[in-house]
């Protein structure tokens, strides 16, 4: 019987592997090659933290949780070990960290000898240890690391296995739903499509929240930065899309299309839909120039989200307050979960990795205690 076995190579099982006190584990992993998902996140560079994270980057039951965790291991302690580890790192658009040259850099440095790859996890059981069922036999250990992740791009491993064990030892799992994910349309916003390709910069609020970037009009909907950003709080209904912040004061002896900062492009199609023609703005009346203000809060439902498939992450998860303070369940000791497979999703700007290494120190620490005491 190992001292523990931690189920997936990705982010939380292989940052928990280096830093545990114990060397007497064993990874299960179903692909043939660690970190898939690491080697292409951040377009290849992995966006591994960001200069500010907090808990309110995320969307969970539980910020005090998320809180807590960052603390006990933060984006500054993340930055130390990957400096002293010697991995170059890049700081773009003022607060996003990705690997200098390639996220292979960071792979590297979370090798260890002790995986079985090829191995399918299919169930597992608790008899006075843990008992792990794979497609290449039994195994058994004195403690356990859930660090399967979550149900986004399965071509490169996703699995719902995480979910399941979980939930068959009782834990709930919060609703579950693709996010960080392109948005689709409902018939009445189809002309959007039309634009694929057009990329510009807006602000969108989904409730109380507020999100700065590009948008970029896709075949299938909407996606770019500001709309991934959204789509980790929208949950149905409808949200804001300000084109402008502002409307600017217009010459009125000048053609609108000429004056307003957008993409040509965009408001000609934009006027085609309010059923206005482009002209000299003095003679648009005032039920027309409100019409147009529309730009600066364009509101509207969208359909839904292209899906798994195209989701860097998925929503929802293991619920935090079923933990304790070192990732360990209250409902059964020895089990321990990291990464996205918890109620903790954060958005883009390497708030996902920083998480998944944060939560996997604080549970190779709670690993080690628990396993002093067995
Ligand atoms: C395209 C893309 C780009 C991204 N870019 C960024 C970024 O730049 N910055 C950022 O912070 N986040 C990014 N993310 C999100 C981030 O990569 C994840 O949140 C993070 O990798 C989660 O780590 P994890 O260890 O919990 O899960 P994973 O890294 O998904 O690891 C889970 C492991 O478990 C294995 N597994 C699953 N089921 C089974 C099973 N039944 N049997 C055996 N093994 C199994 C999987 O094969 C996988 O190796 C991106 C995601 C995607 C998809």
């Amino acid at each position: 019987m190992r001292e523990l076995i931690i189920l997936g190579a990705g982010a939380a099982g292989l940052f928990c592997a280096k830093h545990l006190r114990t060397k007497d584990y064993l990874i299960i992993e179903h692909n043939d090659k660690p970190a898939k998902k690491l080697a292409i996140s951040g377009g290849g560079r992995c966006n591994v933290t960001n200069k500010f994270v907090k808990e309110d980057d995320f969307f969970s039951g539980d910020p005090a949780f998320i809180s807590n965790v960052l603390q006990r291991y933060s984006n500054k302690d993340l930055l130390k070990w990957l400096r002293d580890q010697g991995c170059a790192l890049q700081l773009k658009n003022a607060t996003q960290y990705f690997c200098s040259k390639s996220a292979q850099q960071l792979i590297k440095l979370l090798h260890t000898p002790n995986i079985l790859y090829n191995t399918e996890v299919f169930d597992v059981e608790y008899d006075k240890s843990f008992i792990v069922r794979t497609s290449r036999g039994t195994f058994r250990s004195k403690a356990l690391l859930v660090a399967t992740g979550g149900l986004s791009y399965k071509k490169i491993g996703a699995s719902g296995i995480g979910f399941e064990i979980a939930k068959k030892f009782g834990h709930e799992v919060g609703a579950l739903a693709p996010a960080l994910v392109g948005l689709t349309l409902q018939k009445e916003q189809f002309w959007f499509k039309e634009l694929s390709g057009i990329s510009l910069p807006v602000t969108i609020n989904v409730g109380e929240r507020k999100f700065k970037g590009n948008l970029l009009f896709a075949h299938r909907g909407i996606s770019g930065p500001a709309v991934l950003d959204a789509s980790l709080f929208w949950q149905r209904g409808k949200i804001i899309v300000s084109f402008l912040e502002k409307f600017p004061k217009l010459n009125t002896k000048k053609q609108l299309t000429t004056q307003l900062p957008l993409p040509k492009r965009f408001i000609k199609r934009f006027l085609q839909e309010i059923g206005l023609e482009d002209k000299r703005a003095g003679l648009y009346n005032k039920r027309e120039l409100e019409a147009l203000k529309s730009l600066c809060h364009y509101t509207f439902a969208p359909a839904g989200t292209f899906g798994y498939e195209r989701a860097e992450v998925t929503r929802g998860g293991v619920r935090l307050n079923e933990l304790d303070t070192n990732m360990q369940s209250r409902l059964q000791k020895g089990l321990f979960f990291a990464g996205e497979v918890c109620d903790a999703t954060g958005k883009l700007g390497g708030f996902n990795i920083q998480w998944a290494f944060s939560s996997a120190f604080v549970a190779a620490k709670g690993i080690d205690a628990y396993l002093g005491n067995y």
